[in-house]
């Protein structure tokens, strides 16, 4: 695994609520200079952002508090790549800060402690199947036309991307894959400076 390497994308973990550690360190691992972002201005710079998984609700009342709505909107709206993981999935819905044409369900699998694991297959991701842990994770609901779902189980959309963001609706950052996370720094990586 090699070290972390200077001129790596500078990468944004929201680090309000949730398991933003672990997210930081698989990119810490993949080469990124990860800041954790918990106001506004932490959001300045960077060349993308990842929200963790972790409680919605409590999420959503962390990003009031500190007046993150709009910034995290025009974050999205840059182009910026951004990385939504579960609640992280949840928090880019039409319903929460509507960057994403999608509704997620909350719990849809069961409001299960235990998690459950599947294999799922994802574009642009070679090699043996992902291995994705669920745990108490949402599915997407409704996705609009410029979605693209990107794998399902039981039918059930559970990585979509739309445009700069992509979303799971599982944890890489706790099973040891990190093809997620490398999918997401090469979007860092093409796009041009300055754009
Ligand atoms: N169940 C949580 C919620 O609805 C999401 C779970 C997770 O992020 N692992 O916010």
């Amino acid at each position: 695994m090699p070290g972390p390497l200077s001129g790596g994308p500078v990468v944004g973990v929201l680090a309000l609520q949730g398991d933003f550690e672990a997210h930081g360190k698989v990119l810490r691992d993949l080469g990124a200079d990860v800041r954790e972002v918990r106001v506004p201005a932490d959001l300045g710079g960077l060349d993308g952002l990842v929200i963790p998984g972790g409680e919605s609700t409590t999420m959503t009342l962390g990003i009031e508090r500190e007046g993150l709505g709009d910034p995290l909107r025009e974050f999205c709206r840059s182009g910026a790549p951004v990385f939504g993981t579960c609640a992280g999935m949840i928090m880019l819905d039409r319903r929460h800060l509507g960057v994403l044409d999608i509704e997620c369900r909350r719990n849809a699998f069961g409001r299960q402690i235990r998690s459950f694991e599947a294999d799922l297959r994802i574009p642009g991701i070679d090699g043996p199947p992902v291995r994705a842990v669920f745990i108490r994770a949402p599915w997407v609901d409704v996705c609009g036309e410029d979605v693209e779902v990107l794998a399902a189980v039981d039918g059930h959309p559970v990585a979509v991307r739309q445009g700069n963001v992509l979303v799971i609706s599982f944890h890489p950052e706790i099973a040891g894959e990190t093809r997620l996370h490398e999918l997401f720094l090469s979007l860092t990586s093409a796009r041009s400076p300055g754009t």
